[in-house]
């Protein structure tokens, strides 16, 4: 399963998907210049349940675009602690995941689902086995 890379601009903070950690913004068209010492993979399992849209996602609050059905971004980052969080419109109960990113530690892998509620669906974060991602 390939990965998309995803990243926030470090000058403007648009949210895209890129080649590499080198490309070039295509908003504000400064290169990105990105210090990538680890990654946090997310990926989206399919559920019958299916909201149609993107996930959105929140990396220590900062929103990093949305996460359609079976898909997997590679988040580039700097070693430290992250929290990932997800919500979609009304749906905002999230059981976030904190991750590590250190040298000893520098992937990790995440998975994020739909828990289904009597009242209202509750987004689930968690690590995930990469051998299930098929990287
Ligand atoms: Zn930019």
């Amino acid at each position: 399963m390939a990965a998309k890379l995803r990243i926030k601009c470090p000058h403007c903070g648009e949210v895209n998907n890129f080649g590499s950690v080198n490309d070039t913004c295509p908003k504000c068209n400064k290169p990105l210049g990105l210090e990538e010492e680890g990654s946090i993979y997310i990926y989206r399992q399919g559920s019958p349940y299916g909201i149609a849209g993107g996930f959105g996602l929140f990396i220590n609050e900062q929103p990093h675009g949305y996460i359609g059905n079976k898909e997997l971004l590679r988040i580039p980052v700097k070693f430290g602690t992250y929290n990932i969080h997800s919500a979609v419109g009304m749906s905002r109960k999230c059981k976030d995941l904190q991750v590590t990113v250190t040298p000893e530690n520098p992937v990790v892998y995440t998975k994020v689902y739909i828990k289904p509620g009597f009242w209202t669906n509750s987004f689930v974060v968690e690590y995930v086995d990469p051998k299930l991602l098929d990287l």
